[in-house]
């Protein structure tokens, strides 16, 4: 796939708009928009989005990973937000259109059909800084995505941010514009200044999730994660990596782990960590730096466990393995 991932879009989207009832279903050219400069959106950030993908299997057929998974989290993501209330067969209609409409061009493993369904308050009122806006658009965008691995396996350099936050703690579950920007000046100052890839944010002390994936640690049989709460983001990825973990007899343990632990078992030479998302599935952390110092996670490579449970999950996505969880969704 040319280009940097997500920068190359299929020419025409499926969109549907509130106002008061959602309207029928349409395909429009996906390069443009029109709105006008006083909506919601720009001002006030009411602008939610969900992230998923489509997989070509060697049977030419093509499968949604967690459609229903996804769609719930966007539905919950538009309430928290008080965007309009997502209708989920609306929605659903909505990336079923769009994938079947281009289902030739879903490339094949490695590779995939990125889907980008995205919400946003459209009234024009720039006096509603306190209220939410009365209309909104729906759109789904396809994004082809190739291998996120093709430069060779991650092996990742981290930042552990125990001052900064990603967002407003009650607010981590919202997969919302907002969240992003303001993580940002965190995320470019440990670029800058510590040449790390991204921020894994450990408010008072606790590990939470960096800009954009959710922390996996792995240590002998055990798997440990943060416990679900309102302060970071429920990954399809996290939950879909722990059950498989859980299928295999290893030990899951969710709940909060501190930089002091975290630092503890790093300095094991079996250790791993990792990042979990739909882009990457799951990719190692290597390196962990923390107040100007810098730590190897185990043996310092990407390790066989992190490595073996994105295999596996790739080999249910691909249509490679058994998909007994009911996962993928034909289209
Ligand atoms: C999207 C996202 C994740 C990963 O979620 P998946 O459903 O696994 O793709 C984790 N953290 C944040 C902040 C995210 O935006």
């Amino acid at each position: 796939m040319a280009g940097e991932f997500g920068t190359q879009f299929m020419p025409q989207m499926t969109i549907s708009e509130y106002d008061g009832k959602w309207s029928d279903v349409k395909t429009v050219d996906s390069d443009k928009i029109s709105l006008h400069p006083g909506a919601h959106v720009y001002h006030y950030a009411s602008t939610c989005f969900e992230g998923l993908k489509a997989f070509k299997h060697k049977d030419g057929s093509v499968n949604v990973f967690r459609m229903d998974k996804n769609i719930e989290r966007f539905r919950q993501s538009s309430e928290l937000l008080y965007l309009p209330p997502l209708d989920l067969t609306i929605t659903e209609q909505m990336i079923r259109s769009i994938v079947s409409q281009y289902r030739d061009d879903v490339p094949e493993p490695p590779a995939s059909m990125y889907i980008r369904p995205t919400h946003i308050g459209t009234e024009a009122a720039i006096g509603k800084a306190a209220d939410p806006s009365d209309t909104s658009l729906l759109y789904v965008l396809l994004s082809p995505v190739g291998d996120y691995f093709s430069g060779g396996e991650a092996s990742l350099r981290i930042l552990l941010d125990d001052i900064g936050v990603r967002c407003g703690p009650d607010h981590g579950m919202v997969k919302g514009g907002g969240n992003y920007a303001s993580a940002l000046k965190h995320i470019m100052r440990a670029k800058h200044e510590h040449n790390a890839q991204q921020v894994l944010f450990c408010p008072n002390g606790d590990i939470q999730e960096t800009g954009a994936a959710n922390f996996i640690l792995v240590d002998g049989d055990t798997v440990l994660t943060k416990a679900l709460d309102d302060s970071f983001l429920h990954g399809v990825t996290r939950e879909s990596i722990l059950t498989l973990a859980r299928d295999r007899g290893l030990k899951v343990e969710e709940r909060d782990i501190g930089v002091d632990e975290l630092l503890e078992r790093c300095a094991k030479p079996g250790t791993e960590a990792g990042l979990s998302g739909t882009a990457a599935v799951l990719a190692a952390v290597t390196t962990f730096i923390y107040k100007g110092k810098e730590y190897q996670v185990g043996s310092g490579e990407p390790g066989p466990q992190i490595r073996n449970m994105r295999a596996e999950l790739n080999a249910i996505q691909w249509g490679d393995a058994e998909d007994v969880h009911h996962w993928l969704q034909s289209i």
